[in-house]
C-alpha cells in the first residue's frame, strides 16, 4: 500500500485548447463494469436504484430540448407547452392520490428542497418567532431549512418504541411553549423515516393541532416529509389521503426514490395559493413571480414523472412494491433463521432496519460496508443502544444477490464466533 502523500497528485488545468471528440470518447461513456466494479457487490443501503426503462427513455427523449420550467404551472389555466402541461397534471395526479386535487406545487430537485419550501412558507406565514417541532429521526434537511430561515426555536422530540414521534411529549412541549408566550408552531411529521421506515401518526397530530387552534387561538403549519413513504404507504394499505387531514399544509415526495425515475426529481405540493407567501417578482420575464426555491428547473424530470405515474397507475405501483416486499421478507426470514440479526424496525415496506447480533458490537467491516453500500447508526431498542443498519430492497436487487449477502454475513459471523 502506498502511503498517503507518496504519490504526486496533479491538479486539473483548464485547457487552453480543447481536445477532440475522439480523445474524449472514453470519457463520454462510462467504463465497463461501471456499477459492479467489485464482484457480486450490490447496493443495499439507500433507496436508490437504476431508473425504470420507461423513465430512462422518456428522460433521454426530452433532454435534448432542454426545457426550462421557471415558475409554477399548477395555478396556470391558459394554454401550456407539453412538458409544462405535464407538470401541472402531475401535481393534479398527486393531489388526487393524497386527497386534495386543488393543491399547488412543482417538481423540485428532491426531498431537501421540498422540506425547505415547507419550512420557508411556514415561517413566512407565522413569523420567525414560531417554534419548530420535529423528531430525533427527522431528516437533516429540516435542520438545514431552519438554519436558512433563521428559525432558532427548534425542538427535537424523542421517539417511541415504534420509532415515531412521541405524542405525549409533543403535547407537553406545545403547552410549555405556549406558557412561554409562543403563539405559532411549524410541526414536521414524517411518512417513512429514512432510518426506520416508520410513519408518524398524522391523524393524531392533526387532532392535536385542531384542538390547540380552537381552544388557544394558536397557529400551526403542518408539513409532511413523505420523501420515501409518499410513494410507498398509499400503495401498501388502504390509502388514507394525507390531505384529508385539515391541518396538513404541505408535503414533499421523491419520485427519484420510490418513483423509479432518474435524479433529480422531487415534488413539493401545498394547499392552494400557499406559495404566494414566498413569491418574488421577476423583473425580466413574462412569468411575473417566482414561487419556487430554485429558479431554472429541468422540464425532462416533470415529463418523466408524468409518464411513469401514467405507466404504473396505482396497481402498477402496488405490483412493483409487492415484488420488493417479498424479497425483503425472504432476506429477513433467512437472516433470522440463521440467528444473525435482531429486527429493529420492520414496517411491512421494502425496507428493514436490523442489528447484526452475530458480529461484535454489530458493526460490519469497512470492506462489507463498502461492498453493500451500508452505513450504520445507533438507535434505542427496548431501552438499549444498538448499532443498526437500514436495508432498502430496490428493483435492482435480486434473490441471488441477497443470497451472496447472506453468505457473506454467515462467513463473518463464523469468524467472529471462533474469535470469541
Ligand atoms: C431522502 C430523504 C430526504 C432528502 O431528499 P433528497 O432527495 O436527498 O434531497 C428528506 N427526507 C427523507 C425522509 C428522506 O428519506
Amino acid at each position: 500500500m502506498k502511503k498517503e502523500g507518496a504519490f504526486m497528485y496533479k491538479r486539473m488545468k483548464f485547457l487552453e485548447e480543447g481536445r477532440t471528440k475522439e480523445k474524449l470518447t472514453p470519457y463520454m461513456n462510462p467504463p465497463k463494469n461501471y456499477i459492479n466494479s467489485e464482484e457480486k457487490s450490490v447496493f443495499l443501503g439507500y433507496p436508490q436504484t437504476i431508473p425504470h426503462p420507461i423513465a430512462l427513455e422518456t428522460y433521454k427523449n426530452y433532454l435534448e430540448y432542454n426545457e426550462n420550467h421557471v415558475g409554477v404551472f399548477s395555478n396556470v389555466f391558459t394554454q401550456l407547452d407539453q412538458t409544462r402541461k405535464m407538470e401541472k397534471e402531475l401535481i393534479e395526479m398527486l393531489g388526487d392520490l393524497y386527497g386534495d386535487d386543488t393543491v399547488d406545487g412543482y417538481v423540485t430537485s428532491g426531498g431537501t428542497e421540498g422540506n425547505i419550501m415547507g419550512t420557508w412558507i411556514g415561517k413566512e406565514l407565522l413569523g420567525k418567532d414560531c417554534c419548530v417541532i420535529k423528531s430525533y429521526l427527522t431528516h437533516q434537511s429540516i435542520d438545514k431549512a431552519c438554519c436558512l430561515c433563521s428559525l432558532s426555536n427548534v425542538i427535537t422530540i424523542s421517539y417511541t418504541d415504534e420509532y415515531v414521534m412521541d405524542l405525549a411529549e409533543l403535547e407537553s412541549i406545545i403547552k410549555s411553549q405556549i406558557n412561554l408566550g409562543v403563539k405559532s408552531f411549524i410541526i414536521v411529521a414524517t411518512m417513512g423515516y429514512t432510518m426506520t421506515g416508520s410513519k408518524d401518526n398524522i391523524e393524531k397530530i392533526d387532532m392535536l393541532i385542531q384542538h390547540y387552534e380552537m381552544e388557544n387561538s394558536i397557529k400551526f403549519y403542518f408539513h409532511i416529509d413523505a420523501a420515501i413513504g409518499g410513494l410507498v404507504f398509499p400503495f401498501l394499505h388502504e390509502n388514507e389521503g394525507i390531505f384529508k387531514y385539515k391541518s396538513v399544509k404541505s408535503l414533499t415526495v421523491d419520485p427519484h426514490k420510490m418513483g423509479y425515475v432518474p435524479f433529480s426529481a422531487g415534488i413539493f405540493i401545498c394547499r392552494k395559493s400557499l406559495q404566494e407567501s414566498i413569491a418574488i417578482p421577476i423583473k425580466y420575464a413574462k412569468t411575473v413571480y417566482d414561487k419556487t426555491l430554485i429558479s431554472s428547473r429541468n422540464g425532462a424530470a416533470a415529463a418523466t414523472c408524468w409518464v411513469m405515474f401514467q405507466y404504473l397507475g396505482k396497481e402498477g405501483f402496488k405490483r412493483e412494491l409487492n415484488k420488493l416486499i417479498i424479497l425483503k421478507e425472504y432476506l429477513v426470514k433467512k437472516l433470522l433463521s440463521k440467528n444473525l440479526i435482531e429486527v429493529i424496525s420492520d414496517q411491512g415496506t421494502n425496507m428493514v432496519c436490523i442489528h447484526f447480533n452475530c458480529i461484535h458490537d454489530g458493526i460490519l467491516s469497512d470492506q462489507l460496508e463498502k461492498k453493500y453500500i451500508l452505513d450504520g447508526f445507533i438507535l434505542k431498542y427496548r431501552g438499549q443502544d444498538y448499532y443498526c443498519y437500514k436495508i432498502y430492497i430496490m428493483p435492482h436487487v435480486t434473490k441471488e444477490s441477497l443470497d451472496y449477502f447472506i453468505e457473506d454475513i454467515v462467513r463473518i459471523s463464523q469468524v467472529n464466533r471462533k474469535d470469541n
